[in-house]
């Protein structure tokens, strides 16, 4: 490891994706080559950062192949699969450079872009994000999902969490410095970047398509992010079921007095059980979404206060053996 930091780090979270390698490979030499002619890049000027999360096929043994006889090529291999936000926390711990991009790593994110993000950075900005202009090969399930998520999500916090981005794009130093002083465990890092505030861009590009494989985010995944999300920016759930019930206690509260007038001045006090059902059933509602909203709550406080370690290192691999850290 040069003792000098480079001048780039790119993070590139890897599941699974054996068949992609050789080709991400040979175009993040693309990538390479157009930083050391448009940007004067020196090789010690970027360093790739694979992070492997705990894949089953042979990711591990094709990655560590490359970076142990390639300079400037890391392999940081987790010691299981803790999840994309997760591995890309880590690279984002390990990574020197005096900027951070991160990209994924099945080629839907084509890394030539990142030497775009990077020259943009130069007009003065802390944060450039890609921003998808389209997205080839998504199903439209994922499409139309991603499209309301983003905007309740808009709707819900007071920041700007930018619309149409992943988590492909470039921060400086400083940014990177505070995201990685960030120890929350449900993460949401395109909301915690976005927090972080500075000047901020995106750069408009186009997601291709997967180059192997399929996507290996699940509906219930993609829930579950999507859940996170929401709770970490905001308590808008919590407070809309205070709302809930509140109403529902001022309605009650209305039935009551008119159930109270006819008892006590009409004849016709006998209402059958529809009312009482209808009040037990609708309140028994309200309480339940009540309790659901307080428990996503409790248990992403109960998590993080357990205040575990986000992720275990197994071993960095590169050219120099156990010259990281
Ligand atoms: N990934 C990971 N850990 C996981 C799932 C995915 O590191 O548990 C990686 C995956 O190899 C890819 C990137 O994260 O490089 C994005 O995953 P994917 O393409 O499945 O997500 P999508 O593009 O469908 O949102
Ligand atoms: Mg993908």
């Amino acid at each position: 490891m040069p003792s000098k930091p480079p001048l780039l780090s790119v993070v590139i979270p890897v599941y699974n994706e054996e068949k992609t390698i050789p080709e991400l490979v040979k175009r993040l030499h693309v990538l390479i080559r157009i930083l050391k002619e448009k940007n004067g890049f020196s090789k010690e000027d970027i360093e790739i950062l694979f992070v492997n999360d705990g894949s089953r096929d042979s990711t591990f043994d094709v990655l560590k192949k490359y970076c142990e006889s390639e300079p400037g090529f890391f392999l940081l291999n987790l010691s299981r699969n803790y999840g994309h936000q997760l591995a890309i926390t880590a690279g984002i711990d390990t990574a020197r450079g005096g900027a951070v991009a991160v990209m994924d790593g099945d080629l839907q994110d084509p890394p030539e872009f990142v030497a775009d993000l990077y020259s943009k950075m130069d007009e003065g900005f802390d944060v450039v994000y890609a921003r998808r202009r389209k997205r080839e090969g998504e199903s439209l399930f994922k499409l139309i999902t991603a499209h309301v998520f983003y905007r309740i999500l808009k709707k819900l916090t007071r920041f700007e969490i930018p619309i149409d981005t992943g988590d492909f794009r470039i921060m400086s130093r400083r940014v990177t410095d505070v995201l990685v002083s960030m120890r929350e465990e449900h993460r949401y890092i395109r909301g915690l970047i976005a927090w972080i505030g500075f000047k901020q861009t995106g750069l408009e590009y186009d997601r291709d398509e997967r180059f192997h494989g399929e996507t290996k985010f699940s509906v219930s995944k993609m829930l579950g992010f999507a859940l996170d999300g929401i709770t970490s920016f905001s308590s808008a759930p919590l407070k809309f079921s205070s709302y809930l019930g509140f109403t529902s206690a001022f309605f009650g509260a209305l039935y009551t007095i008119y159930i109270l007038y006819l008892k006590l001045f009409t004849h016709d006090t006998i209402q059958g059980w529809t009312s009482v059902m209808i009040v037990a059933l609708v309140l028994g509602g309200v309480q339940l979404i009540a309790l659901g909203m307080i428990g996503e709550y409790l248990s992403r406080v109960n998590d993080q206060s357990k205040n575990r370690p986000l992720y275990v290192i197994e071993k960095i691999y590169s050219v120099k053996r156990n010259s990281k850290k």
